[in-house]
């Protein structure tokens, strides 16, 4: 007796799907993918309960003809390659027709479509792999297909999606995936009603910093390389920027997003010991390589490539990374030579400079973590505790940090960045820079009230987010207006700022708030022990002096004074180092 008969194509399709679409983010990437395939200029995504409901995605591009806009929606239809030669040379996308075929038996699906060339364009509305109806359509020129209730005949599948959030996060990183390298074309993100993303085509640069926030524009540098086997454009962070996550790690082999452990690890090498341990840059690099030399075809989901050349690739992009490092270390070692920020205004004629008061606590010893230091809380302890492990020379303990002659002790700026003054034991050289950051961090984290350091502004400044942006600075908005902020939503992404913290220059506003999102956001994978932490600690960051910027004698002193005053004088809040004391020993050699 035969057993064997061939499965009706909606039921094979189905299994299909199962590769191609194990949820709403699979069937977005395809669908833009098309789009791209199509030559569209402008790609427009709306989702629907994170997919769930509707995936729609409208493109400009090529159009299908009536017969082309059923035939779409068969296994291995393609017009991409034609025979088995072109399968070592590919130039788009997609190419395996399956996409369509997969999505139209586990969803409904209404596809509308115009050539440039028809007056008239055609819908086609097809579901569980039947087509149910297809009439001439007065449509744009372009495509828009807009996939209905995914997995609506799959219950498994359906029941087996995460909740919206999950889902919509898959969503969004395919998009940046996506959007990150066809930065030449516009996309735009819409879900459930709401722009989250708008971009427009332009740079790389721009094209992160819309998907990331303002702010990133001055966290990257750019890395180029050209050779016979290989072009490189991308952008890597600055090895101050590096996170606690790989999550920022973005490579692209013509077009595509691609993961490539060794790859990936070439680009870390190049930092060598410029990051922290256990840190890890943020970058966005794009690999152009003759099709010819790689395989795209390993894997369902495409996202591993194997290169013909990749010993080489690897030196390749790990030289051309650390050049761009280093040119990027040689232009900040000279800028420090070269101040430009004398923001120190006149003193108006007449005016007689206040006794500069300073404030500190005599009996204190930074370094000592018992004992008197009742104010000391816990988190100090433990913090202390950890960086005296990390970089406390053994014999700390004796150090004396007291200024010799407190409320006289002369300062003297170093090159526009350090603050040297004497202490009984040697000569104290201070990041000033840090040293500001740690004072206003103390003072922004002991919640007292802010208002004398807020200084309202003569106009008000407005200030836009992204929507998803927005909602953040929302939920951020009271802890701002504790720390000295007067701010008003104007409407969903728009603010209105009328006051802020003196350090806070007004036209620098949109950058820290930006900055400030970048990193509460970045901030949530890192280990800070709360919320109002990280967002001090990135606001303290922002509003201390910046290298290069003059400060008088007064201005020194009293900076000294009130590093002295905090619990953990030696150690900014981002765990770096302070204070280096200059022994008389040493001054003597
Ligand atoms: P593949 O992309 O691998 O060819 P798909 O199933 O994704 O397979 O698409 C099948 C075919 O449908 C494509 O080869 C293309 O000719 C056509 N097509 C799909 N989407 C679009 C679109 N947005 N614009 C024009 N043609 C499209
Ligand atoms: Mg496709």
């Amino acid at each position: 007796m035969d057993i064997i008969n061939i499965l009706p194509d909606s039921v094979a399709n189905q299994i299909a799907a199962g590769e191609v679409v194990d949820r709403p983010a699979g069937a977005v990437k395809e669908l833009l993918e098309n789009a791209m395939d199509a030559g569209a200029t402008q790609i427009d995504l709306v989702v629907k309960d994170a997919g769930r409901t509707l995936i729609q995605v409208t493109d400009n591009g090529c159009g299908m003809s009536d017969s082309d806009a059923r035939l779409c929606f068969e296994r291995h239809a393609t017009s991409k390659i034609h025979k088995a030669d072109d399968l070592f040379a590919i130039h788009t996308m997609g190419f395996r027709g399956e996409a369509l075929a997969s999505i139209a038996a586990i969803a409904q699906v209404e596809l509308r479509t115009r050539q440039h060339d028809s007056e008239l364009g055609t819908e086609v509305t097809i579901e569980g792999s039947h087509i149910t109806d297809q009439h001439p359509s007065a449509c744009p020129q372009g495509t828009t297909l807009a996939v209905k209730n995914l997995f609506y005949n799959v219950p498994a599948r359906r029941n087996f999606l995460k909740n919206d959030k999950v889902e919509m996060s898959h969503i969004e990183e395919v998009f940046r995936r996506i959007t990150l390298i066809h930065h030449d074309l516009g996309f735009t993100l819409t879900s459930n009603g709401r722009v989250l993303y708008d971009l427009k085509a332009g740079s790389m640069l721009q094209r992160i910093a819309g998907l990331y926030g303002a702010a990133y524009k001055e966290r990257m540098f750019s890395v180029e390389e050209e050779t016979d086997i290989v072009k490189i454009r991308g952008f890597v962070s600055r090895p101050e920027y590096s996170r606690k996550t790989r999550g920022e790690q973005y490579l692209f082999v013509n077009g595509r997003y691609i993961k490539h452990p060794a790859l990936s690890a070439a680009v870390e090498k190049a930092y060598a010991d410029l990051l922290p341990e256990h840190s890890y840059p943020s970058y966005f690099v794009g690999l152009q390589v003759d099709p010819s030399r790689i395989d795209i075809n390993i894997h369902p989901t495409k996202t591993e490539v194997k290169f013909v050349d990749d010993h080489a690739l690897f030196a390749i992009l790990r030289s051309a990374v650390k050049r761009a490092l280093g040119q990027f270390s040689l232009a900040t070692e000279l800028s420090f030579d070269t101040p430009e920020e004398f923001n120190i205004p006149p003193a108006p004629s007449g005016y007689v400079p206040p006794i500069p008061k300073v404030s500190y606590t005599p009996g204190y010893n930074p370094f000592k973590t018992t004992g008197s230091q009742t104010h000391l809380k816990m988190e100090g302890l433990e913090r202390s505790k950890k960086i005296e492990a990390i970089e406390q020379p053994e014999d700390i303990e004796e150090m004396d940090m007291q200024p010799a002659v407190p409320a006289a002790a002369a300062c003297m700026q170093l090159q526009g960045r350090y603050i040297v003054t004497p202490l009984s034991s040697g000569l104290a050289v201070i990041d000033q820079q840090r040293a500001h950051e740690r004072v206003l961090f103390d003072h922004l984290s002991s919640n007292q009230p802010a208002a004398a350091s807020s200084q309202t502004l003569l106009f008000p400044v407005n200030c836009t987010f992204s929507a998803a942006d927005a909602d953040l600075f929302n939920e951020l908005l009271p802890d701002l207006q504790s720390h000295g902020f007067a701010i008003e939503a104007m409407n969903q992404t728009t603010f209105v700022v009328t006051a802020t913290p003196a350090e806070v220059k007004e036209e620098e506003l949109q950058g820290f708030f930006d900055q400030m999102l970048a990193d509460y956001k970045g901030a949530t994978m890192q280990k800070y022990r709360s919320r109002s932490e990280s967002l001090c600690t990135s606001l303290a960051r922002q509003m201390a002096v910046r290298p290069g910027t003059v400060l008088g004698q007064e201005q020194m002193q009293q900076l000294v004074a009130d590093l002295f005053a905090c619990p953990m004088a030696d150690t900014s809040p981002s765990g770096k180092k302070i204070i280096t004391i200059v022994k008389p020993e040493e001054l003597l050699k």
